[in-house]
């Protein structure tokens, strides 16, 4: 396997649930395991956490599994088989008061979401289609949304709705995301996503479902929506994780504006050592094609330049033809992009001075920094809840960061976190932890006698400690 520090995170679906293929996929260099909720059913899922679970102990690689919830997307409701095609300039009703295409003098299209009709008002563009098809609204009238059509095209059933220009009220967390949440629960998964997000508060509520039900899952937030844009520092503070949506994203915001607030994201998120995951269309032609554009691995190689923590593929491995060859593709593009990332690096979080950091993260920062001035061979965490090797790794640096954690589902949340690579179930001395570390590095072969090793134990709490030691 390739060495990479950068994570692969794999939609998983009908073309990857097998053992055969997941198991070509771990050890083409997949970490994280989406299920994702708009799709698929319970037994479905089931069978993929089981498989994903067997395979992390036979091959001994922490896979975390994140349950991606579908939220509120807005979308078209019963089409006849083949859709009905619209022309530019025609006037069409959009209802959230019918279950099913009706046709009179004006043809009616209905929206599955009850509240829209709330939503929006005049001049409001409605985007149909992942942006396929943008109409224009002129009136509303009771449950009926007037609009025109701005291009020809043909609605079918069940296509997504976006509206870019309007707030819609529509809450996140919808009974159909609790009933799969509570699925996810029972099966403990390591990380819950939540899709268009608008605020914090959606986070902060979905922390308290997972809290009451004492449940250990981490909260990724997916920034898609306008708000969740305007909202984007409050967002990465509350959350765990962040995931740039750009799908949705690139509907709601202009697309040629998703590549600057995939940076921001980034950088925001490396600021605060939350994990970021870089999503969609990343490989979209190696769904049907054994090869990945040029663009494509530009487009990869540049998200890791700006310090994602991982990168996502979705219809490529879920209903993909190649789903193997997509992360062996995604492999070679991180490992040959991280080779050359020193020359380029510019955005470091450690660079930015108006800062004033809490003791933990002063802690990690000092203590990356020592390793660097000092060229240690390696730096340690030993880090019960995650936070020391987080707010280690989001420093990016190039030496091989340890972790050592006493619990699996930690190590299952690292899986995510760039850079972290070797992560260990061990419970440590924190008396005498920097003797205790050396003398395993040495027994498990890791590090030679002579090299140096500054060790972080524990930054999150109280008697934080750096040390160095000579293995
Ligand atoms: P989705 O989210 O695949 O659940 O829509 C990702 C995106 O919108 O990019
Ligand atoms: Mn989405």
């Amino acid at each position: 396997m390739l060495y990479k520090r950068t994570k692969i995170v794999c939609t998983l679906g009908p073309a990857s649930s097998d053992l055969v293929t997941l198991e070509k996929m771990i050890r083409a260099g997949m970490n994280v395991a989406r299920l994702n909720f708009s799709h698929g059913t319970y037994p479905q899922f089931e069978k993929i956490i089981k498989n994903i679970r067997s395979l992390s102990k036979k091959l001994d690689t922490p896979i975390a599994i994140l349950q991606d919830l579908q939220g509120p997307k807005i979308r078209i409701g019963e089409m006849p088989e083949n859709g009905v095609e619209i022309k530019a300039n025609e006037e069409i009703i959009l209802s959230t008061n019918h279950e099913k295409f009706a046709t009179g003098k004006i043809k009616i299209f209905p929206v599955q979401y009850k509240e829209l009709h709330r939503d929006v008002t005049k001049n409001d563009l409605i985007l149909i289609d992942d942006g396929l098809i943008e109409v224009k609204v002129t009136k509303v009238e009771g449950t009926s949304i007037h609009a025109i059509a701005q291009t020809d095209g043909v609605i079918k059933s069940r296509k997504g709705i976006n509206v870019p220009t309007a707030s819609l009220s529509a809450d996140p967390l919808t009974p159909k995301d609790l009933k799969d949440l509570t699925f996810g629960m029972k099966h403990d998964v390591d990380y819950v996503a939540l899709s268009f997000v608008r605020q914090a508060s959606d986070i902060i509520r979905l922390k308290k479902i997972l809290r009451d039900n004492k449940c250990a899952a981490k909260v990724m937030a997916k920034i898609e929506r306008h708000e969740a844009v305007k909202n984007l520092e409050e967002i990465v503070k509350v959350s765990d994780a962040l995931m740039v949506a750009r799908g949705d994203l690139g509907i709601e915001i202009p697309a040629e504006n998703v590549p600057i607030v995939q940076k921001r994201t980034i950088l925001l998120a490396n600021t605060y050592g939350k994990p970021v995951i870089t999503a969609t269309h990343m490989l979209n032609s190696m769904i049907e094609n054994p090869r990945a554009t040029r663009a494509e691995i530009s487009d990869a190689a540049n998200a890791v330049f700006d310090h994602s923590d991982a990168l996502m593929l979705s219809n490529e491995t879920a209903v993909g033809k190649y789903p193997v060859e997509a992360v062996e593709t995604l492999a070679k593009v991180a490992h040959a992009t991280e080779e050359n990332l020193e020359k380029y690096e510019h955005l470091l979080p450690f660079k930015i001075k108006k800062f004033d950091l809490p003791i933990s993260s002063a802690t990690c920062l000092n203590a990356t920094k020592l390793a660097v001035d000092i060229n240690a061979d390696f730096i340690v965490a030993i880090s019960l809840s995650g936070y020391t090797a987080q707010h280690i790794a989001k420093h990016r640096i190039y030496k091989p960061i340890i972790t050592f954690t006493n619990s699996e589902k930690v190590r299952n949340q690292l899986a995510l976190v760039w850079g972290l690579n070797h992560i260990f179930i061990k419970k440590m001395n924190f008396k005498n932890a920097s003797q205790e570390v050396a003398q395993f590095l040495r027994a498990q072969k890791i590090a030679k006698k002579g090299q140096e090793v500054v060790t972080v134990i524990n930054a999150s709490k109280d008697e934080n400690v750096i040390t160095t030691t000579i293995v």
